[in-house]
């Protein structure tokens, strides 16, 4: 498989939910794409084969973004198979049960944070080495998918998860200063509720009917309305747009 001269990108989680949706208009804009997955093969292979179908390039790569061996075979794997690296989307992220704090044990919340943070921290590590125009790269763009959760807290329901995404929301900050004069930009998308399978695993798979009475669109989103928020960071359109936090919310 050649990349030739299309641009390739890494997508996290990209099996499923918002990654997936993002996997599939990336390859319809052009882009070659690596989706990563943690479990659900079946789901990866899908997407791939959908993307395949209709004459694009995708691979899947199992690997868990909290394990820094994973992440190096993603890219590596990646390097090899297509020699370059344009874009990351740091996707892959995870809740738990619902529950307060005070019922929140150490295993929990190191899986979160290690998931959340360390995953899409180790990632971006490896994008910006890659990238970085001081290491000899050719820039990219990154964009973190953080949450709305950062900025209303989820108490009662996974405050956890949302502090994961306030550290994410100061990262793509400060990274994307960090890294501006090297053609690196950095970004984040802020989505509201999203009709996902991620509030089966919170524990309430109904939980984008309940919540969207609080939404000023009065519904829930859908994944390809994130992508495109997320697509459009990662364009030439957004060539200004580095360091902004963007809210894809219903007004919420
Ligand atoms: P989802 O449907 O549950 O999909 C999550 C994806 O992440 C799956 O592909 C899963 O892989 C992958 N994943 C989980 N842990 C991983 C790990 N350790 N390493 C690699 N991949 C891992 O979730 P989603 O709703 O699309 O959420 C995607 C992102 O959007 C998350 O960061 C989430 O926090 C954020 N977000 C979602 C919402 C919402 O309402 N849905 C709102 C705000 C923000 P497998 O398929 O192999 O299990």
């Amino acid at each position: 498989m050649n990349a030739n001269n299309r641009k390739v990108m890494i997508i996290t989680g990209g099996g499923r939910g918002i990654g997936a949706a993002t996997a599939r208009l990336a390859a319809k804009d052009g882009y070659v794409v690596c989706i990563n997955y943690l479990h659900n093969r079946v789901a990866a292979d899908a997407v791939v084969d959908e993307i395949c179908g209709e004459g694009g390039e995708a691979i899947a790569v199992q690997g868990d973004v909290a394990l820094e061996k994973d992440v190096l075979t993603l890219f590596e794997t990646v390097d090899r198979r297509f020699g370059r690296i344009d874009a990351l989307v740091n996707n892959a992220g995870i809740v738990q049960r619902q529950s307060r704090v005070e019922d929140m044990d150490v295993e929990r919340l190191n899986r979160m944070f290690a998931t959340n943070i360390t995953g899409s921290f180790l990632c971006a590590r490896e994008a910006v080495r890659r990238m970085s125009t001081k290491n000899g790269g050719s820039g990219g763009a990154i964009v973190n998918v953080s949450s709305i959760a950062s900025r209303l807290g989820a108490p009662s329901e996974y405050v956890d998860y949302a502090a994961s995404k306030g550290a994410i929301d100061s990262m793509t900050i400060g990274l994307a200063k960090e890294v501006a004069a090297e053609g690196i930009r950095v970004n984040a998308v802020r989505p509201g509720v999203i009709d996902t399978e991620i509030h089966a695993s919170g524990g309430e798979p109904g939980r984008v009917e309940r919540v969207r009475h609080a939404v000023p669109m009065q519904r829930g989103g859908e994944a390809i309305e994130v992508a495109r928020a997320i697509l459009w960071l990662l364009s030439d359109q957004a060539s200004y747009a580095t360091g902004a936090l963007l809210d894809v919310t219903g007004g919420r």
